[in-house]
């Protein structure tokens, strides 16, 4: 049993030296920043969300947008904020918090269910704009 043992443990050693060798170093994790879609695409999918729902929206590029950490996400891994949403929620509505104006990262804006755009578009009603803003 102990020559197994020892056997085990030269093992490892020697294992963990060959891994340890042939280690790579590892890449830093691209910025989100990196991995953020072509701006013509961000916009395009925001356009469709508005499309879908019939909604009044105009989409800008704020060459200035300094993006944050979105507010909308999980606290603990929050997307960076690139998408402006400015409402214009109709006063005749009675939401509880309506939406004047929120930074969100791309996913949380287009969401299909609870994003951003969906949600300035439904307190805006059909006659009132919503304008977005989006990072370069
Ligand atoms: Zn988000």
């Amino acid at each position: 049993m102990i020559t197994a043992q020892t056997t085990r443990q030269r093992c490892r050693q020697t294992l963990g030296a060959w891994l340890h060798g042939r280690r790579r170093p590892v890449e830093a994790t691209p910025a989100s920043w990196a991995l953020l879609a072509p701006v013509g695409d961000r916009v395009a999918e925001i356009e469709a969300v508005a499309e879908q729902m019939h909604g009044a929206l105009r989409v800008m590029i704020d060459p200035h947008f300094t993006p944050g950490a979105c507010t909308w996400c999980a606290p603990a891994r929050p997307e960076l904020a690139t998408v402006r949403v400015c409402g214009d929620p109709d006063p005749d509505r009675e939401d509880l918090k309506p939406l004047f104006a929120v930074e969100v990262c791309h996913r949380c804006a287009v969401n299909p269910r609870t994003g951003a755009v969906r949600q300035a578009l439904i307190e805006a009603g059909p006659h009132r704009l919503v304008e977005v803003e989006v990072c370069e």
